[in-house]
């Protein structure tokens, strides 16, 4: 009989070990280790390196589909950095067109506090102007609103003075006096070389490794959640790295894989106890899977060519609750930086694309994606299964597209309306939270229903999607579960202290 895989256990001890580097992850990891807390970080991808020195890579280019963006910061490295805060009614219950955005199990208020630091650690430019769906805050954004490219600015004008109120775009940039950021045309999508961009290495990971008490792993996969033998508590991880396995032990495992790899490695975690994977009891593991429903329209603002800008500043936020004519909260419509699109056209099509992008702004609007318990994978043993998408809204994602292309026009400004499928971004739940673990998989802190140290902390864990970009509420999600964390941790470390 072959003898079984020797495991390896490294001496060194840890108070947590997370699971992933991205948004959740790093921001977690930062918020352990600046109270002391000694974290061991698991990433399955590498540090990212720059196929040429100096030059922005472009994510389309680098990545194969399916692969998950797995590098050192997750999919943070290609963001946007376009940071905004939930509005205050997409953590109630809202009726839309064909579905409905469940409540959070907490309102907007728990989280504002955390809102406030996660835009102070992600330096987020920013200003309320323009936004009527902009929510109460408890301090002004930490850095002032993006310079517009001259170009922009004269659209912002035409736009106002059509009666179309525009918003800034509040951006994660290290941007201002003595900052890195030089406002260059390749940010939303790239790699940023300069490390102007705020994503979770720059901001989080690195100041977090720089405390002396994170160590990182990478290329080292968490292959399973290990777990008591009755069931109830959390004991660590066991990973594969170089063909070897090992085991870590730890009081508190948080799993921050992203959606839905954090829902597969808790499905495949599983034991007698928990036989259909941990936290998932009640057949929610996978499931309540919102996203944005995503199209994509060109403004012609130029009969010249632009020549490369920066041109992600500004939105149009108006619409967001819903228009007069319109009973169901619209969505938001943003302009997108300079993507070069056409290298993902055919050959034929790709000179036209081309043409277009160089005369014309990207506006991407997205409307919610409502959740429920059938939309989100399925599961094919331990590997991901059928999908089935969210509740695409279609008639008010085509109320917004036409308000949208209707205000440019009114500016003055033709509108390329490219058709293409939709597309579901920033996709959330699949290990969603709530009160009742039989409709939900962790708890409003991010705990696993009836699984003591074991905690989610990432994209996997938010109810809904509203229609903002989801990183900086994924963000200060993963600061408040931290602090949960600490409580537990100094609980745990008071049982183990003999009574004197
Ligand atoms: C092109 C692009 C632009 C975007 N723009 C914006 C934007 O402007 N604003 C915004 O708010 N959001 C934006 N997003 C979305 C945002 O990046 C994600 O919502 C966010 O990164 C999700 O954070 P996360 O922590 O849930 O997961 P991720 O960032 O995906 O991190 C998960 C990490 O876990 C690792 N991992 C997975 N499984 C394992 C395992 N078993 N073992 C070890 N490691 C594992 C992965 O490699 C990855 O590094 C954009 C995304 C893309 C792709």
């Amino acid at each position: 009989m072959a003898a079984a895989p020797s495991i390896e256990t490294p001496a060194k001890s840890y108070d947590a070990v997370i699971i992933g580097s991205g948004a959740g992850g790093a921001t977690l990891a930062l918020r352990l280790a600046q109270a002391g807390r000694k974290v061991l970080v698991i990433e399955r991808g590498d540090w990212f390196r720059p196929t040429q020195a100096g030059k922005n890579d472009y994510l389309y280019d680098l990545i194969t589909p399916g692969d998950g963006m797995s590098y050192v910061g997750g999919r943070t490295k290609f963001y946007g950095a376009a940071l905004y805060r939930y509005r205050e009614s997409d953590f109630r219950e809202t009726q839309h067109e064909a579905g409905v955005s469940p409540a959070w199990p907490f309102g907007y208020d728990t989280l504002e506090p955390y809102y406030a630091e996660a835009e102070a650690l992600y330096r987020v430019h920013g200003s309320p102007e323009g936004d009527p769906s902009e929510p109460r805050r408890s301090a002004p954004y930490p850095y002032p609103p993006l310079p517009h490219d001259p170009a922009v600015a004269k659209v912002i004008a035409r736009l106002t003075a059509k009666g179309t109120p525009t918003a800034p775009i509040p951006r994660g940039l290290d941007q201002g006096p003595g900052g890195a950021c030089v406002m260059c045309a390749q940010c939303d999508v790239h790699f940023c070389s300069r490390d102007a961009k705020m994503d979770a290495e720059t901001a989080a990971l690195r100041p977090a490794l720089a405390t002396g008490l994170v160590d990182l792993m990478t290329l080292t996969e968490c292959e399973r959640v290990l777990t008591t033998p009755d069931g109830q508590r959390a004991e660590g991880v066991l990973l594969a790295r170089d063909g070897k396995q090992h085991r870590v032990l730890a009081p508190v495992v948080a799993v921050c894989a992203g959606a839905p790899n954090s829902a597969v490695l808790l499905r495949r975690s599983r034991t007698d106890r928990h036989r259909e994977g941990l936290g998932n009891n009640s057949g929610q593991l996978g499931r309540h899977v919102g996203a944005h429903s995503t199209g994509t329209l060109f403004p012609l603002i130029s009969l010249g060519r632009l020549g490369a800008r920066h041109t992600k500043t500004f939105g149009l936020n108006l619409y967001y609750e819903g228009a007069p004519d319109w009973p169901y909260p619209l969505g938001i419509a943003q302009i997108a930086g300079q993507v070069p699109f056409w290298r993902l056209a055919g050959k034929l099509k790709a000179p036209i694309v081309r043409e277009i992008a160089d005369h014309s702004l990207t506006v991407v609007h997205m409307t919610e994606a409502t959740p429920d318990e059938t939309t989100g994978w399925a599961f094919d043993g331990d590997k991901i299964g059928a999908y089935t998408t969210p509740r695409h809204q279609a008639k008010t994602y085509e109320k917004l597209r036409e308000l949208t292309i209707g205000a440019f026009e009114k500016a003055g400004y033709p509108v390329i309306k490219a058709r293409r499928p939709v597309d579901f971004w920033h996709e959330t739940g699949s290990a969603v939270m709530g009160d009742d673990p039989a409709t939900s998989v962790v708890d409003p802190i991010g705990q696993v229903h009836g699984i003591e140290g074991l905690y989610v902390a990432d994209a996997s864990i938010m109810p809904s999607a509203g229609a903002v970009n989801t990183g900086l509420t994924i963000i200060a999600l993963a600061m408040r579960t931290g602090d949960a964390i600490l409580g537990r941790l100094a609980q745990h470390a008071a049982q183990l202290t003999p009574a004197l």
